[in-house]
């Protein structure tokens, strides 16, 4: 088994050519990953509710997590915590750049824990930080 199958294989996902080649897009992506990202880059298939479901598997059983995006689509990157089917993790910062739209993850900086304030019941805090990316600032 190849690394990649062996990833599938823990999340207990299916083994098929195109999830292989998913993955390895989010592998070698330095950046979140957005849906038309995948449609333009995978060869394996063009379908759009494939690519979708696998999507969908992949978050579901912790392999990638949903990421904050400057036009609100879907972009997803990989899990670094110890995501699992039932739990996600991700308590880090995204960083989007304003000049090409990708989204970083920040695996480094985790979020702070916020309290309670005026009666709200906090569930969720995200941290989304805005500059310029490494490769706009060349
Ligand atoms: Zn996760
Ligand atoms: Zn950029
Ligand atoms: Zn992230």
């Amino acid at each position: 088994m190849t690394n990649s199958e062996k990833i599938l294989h823990t999340h207990g996902l299916k083994k098929t050519i195109f999830r292989i080649e998913l993955l390895e897009l989010f592998m070698n992506s330095v950046s979140a990953v957005s849906f038309e990202d995948i449609k333009q880059k995978v060869s394996t298939t063009s379908d759009k509710v494939t690519i979708y479901r696998a999507l969908t598997s992949f978050e579901k059983q912790g392999l990638i997590h949903k990421v904050p995006d400057k036009s609100n689509k879907a972009r997803y990157a990989l899990c670094q915590e110890d995501c699992s089917s039932n739990k996600h993790i991700d308590s880090h910062a995204h960083f989007i750049c304003k000049y090409c739209g990708d989204t970083f993850c920040i695996n480094d900086m985790k979020v702070p824990k916020i309290k309670d304030s005026k009666g709200f019941s906090i569930s969720t805090t995200n941290l989304t930080l805005e500059g310029k990316c490494l490769e706009c600032q060349k």
